[in-house]
């Protein structure tokens, strides 16, 4: 491979949720800078890629790589949290990793390795051979402000955050509710507690932090980790917001669209009277959570997508690794009896996995009820869908703060922080505020404005796409580096 351009590395840990947004940042790379691009990707039973690899610019410049599986059966407690055994996945698959970088180094050295925050421990691979590494978040600033602030919280303010249930103060940005705070601060007994801090430690270490978001979405937060006056500054390493990194919107749909897919289904609703429902890749409820959601979408009279997987009593992320992105055919026995019939007319159920991109950009959908995934709040955002928060785990109650009560573009249940379930009025009562009623055109409106804002952070005069191009001029300017030294 003969080129002046760069070659970057990028790693994505399991989860459609980490290797969405690592695909669409090599395809930035390749399509916006001619970059060659090599994506490892941490293979599991599930991980899909070929559906996400159709239509891939410039093949010759974007090669993606699966790393063989591991099995971390013996290393780790089966009721390990799910964070902890993805961070445990990514260390076994270190050696893999750099047996790649060393054969991919026959043809162009990468000069850059971009690992997402799972897989920070690779970056020791960068060093080895003399590349910059970067840390991508697939979520946004705010998150990132929590994560490489705890390990510099004291004792004190540990235990006001986990025994008094006090926020979570961090410098110049949103404090954290204990409400919203992320599961892997509560118990430092917990292996995910230590990686988290271990991850805390590593990610300063980065040459720069790629985040999925964009300047004007998070200003304030921003704008913190950049203030170099701030003593207590959550990072001194260059931050580059470079979101939001979503898989392109359709323009003009391929004709002819099948009659029986999802999206032949909504080619047939009127305009904007379809509400999306769906939980991201590893969401699941409880058995009586859903029976709820199923009558209070019922009950709204309005038109839905769902996409429904078996409920789970006791682990919110149940289907994590378990879904995979082919979909299943499966009909449904645990929505109420009579429910697909009496809603046939309105609604479609797709059991475990739907082409949640194409559903998005559909001028069909109206609303969309979320667990708040941060792929899926951007995909809604660049397609201006309203929001129905619903988090589960991870950092989706930070993210549906964000949405309700800093840029109101979603709505929010009372009832989570006081009932074990949302009951099936309330559930109700939401569908048609954002479907129906007058009360939800504030909420229209301002995410409307958000995804103009979206748009134009990405277009080449844009805070995103310039901050994507710094990037690109430091790795330019490595390689010229590295040329040189080669000449002697
Ligand atoms: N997704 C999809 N179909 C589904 C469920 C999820 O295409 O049925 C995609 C979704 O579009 C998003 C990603 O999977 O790009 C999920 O990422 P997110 O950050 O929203 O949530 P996570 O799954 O990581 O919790």
């Amino acid at each position: 491979m003969k080129s002046t351009k760069p070659h970057v590395a990028l790693l994505a840990s399991p989860g459609m949720g980490h290797l969405i947004p690592v695909l669409e940042l090599g395809k930035r790379l390749v399509v916006q800078h001619e970059f060659h691009v090599t994506i490892f990707v941490v293979a599991t039973d599930t991980t899909t890629v070929e559906s996400h690899l159709r239509n891939l610019p410039n093949p010759k410049l974007l090669n993606v790589v699966s790393l063989p599986p591991v099995d971390i059966s013996g290393l780790v407690d089966p009721d390990a949290s799910i964070v902890t055994k993805i961070i445990v996945m990514m260390r076994q698959t270190l050696p893999a990793l750099r047996s790649a970088i060393i054969s991919t180094t026959r043809q162009l050295r990468p000069t850059a390795l971009v690992v997402d925050l799972f897989g920070s421990e690779a970056m020791a691979i960068a060093d080895e051979f003399e590349m910059l590494k970067y840390v991508f978040i697939a979520s946004n600033a705010w998150f990132l402000s929590a994560t490489a602030y705890f390990p510099t919280i004291n004792k004190r303010l540990e235990e006001e955050h986990i025994n008094e249930k006090k926020p979570l103060m961090i410098p110049g940005c949103k404090p954290v509710r204990f409400e919203d705070t992320l599961e892997a601060f509560l118990d430092p007994k917990d292996q995910v507690y230590v990686e988290y801090l271990r991850l805390g430690v590593e990610i300063p270490t980065a040459d720069g932090i790629l985040i999925n978001t964009w300047e004007d979405l998070e200003p304030t937060t921003l704008a913190a980790m950049r203030d170099t006056t701030s003593l207590g500054r959550v990072t001194k390493v260059p931050v580059y917001p470079i979101g939001p990194l979503v898989r392109p919107v359709m323009q003009v749909r391929p004709a002819p669209v099948q009659e029986d897919s999802v999206v032949g289904w909504l080619e047939k609703q009127p305009s904007e009277s379809v509400m999306y429902v769906s939980f991201g890749s590893g969401g699941t409820l409880s058995f009586n959570q859903m029976i709820e959601l199923a009558w209070g979408l019922e009950l709204s009279q309005q038109r839905f997508v769902w996409v429904v997987r078996p409920p789970m009593d006791d682990d919110a992320s149940g289907a994590f690794f378990k879904v995979d992105s082919n979909g299943s055919d499966g009909t449904p026995n645990y929505l109420p009896d009579g429910f697909l019939t009496r809603t046939s007319d309105k609604g479609l159920v797709v059991p475990m996995w739907a082409p949640q991109a194409e559903i998005l950009s559909h001028p069909s959908i109206g609303g969309f009820l979320t667990h708040c995934g941060w792929n899926s709040t951007m995909e809604s955002v660049m397609n201006g869908v309203p929001m129905i928060a619903w988090p589960l785990y991870a950092e989706q109650k930070m993210n549906a703060t964000m949405l309700t009560e800093e840029l109101g573009v979603a709505i929010r249940s009372k009832e989570f922080s006081t009932t074990p379930i949302v009951e099936r009025e309330e559930i109700e009562r939401m569908v048609r505020k954002i479907m129906v009623d007058k009360e939800g055109d504030g909420i229209k409106s301002r995410v409307k404005e958000l995804k103009y804002s979206a748009h134009k952070a990405l277009s080449i005069v844009g805070s995103s796409y310039n901050s994507l191009s710094k990037v690109a001029k430091d790795c330019e300017t490595s390689l010229q580096g590295q040329l040189s030294k080669a000449r002697g």
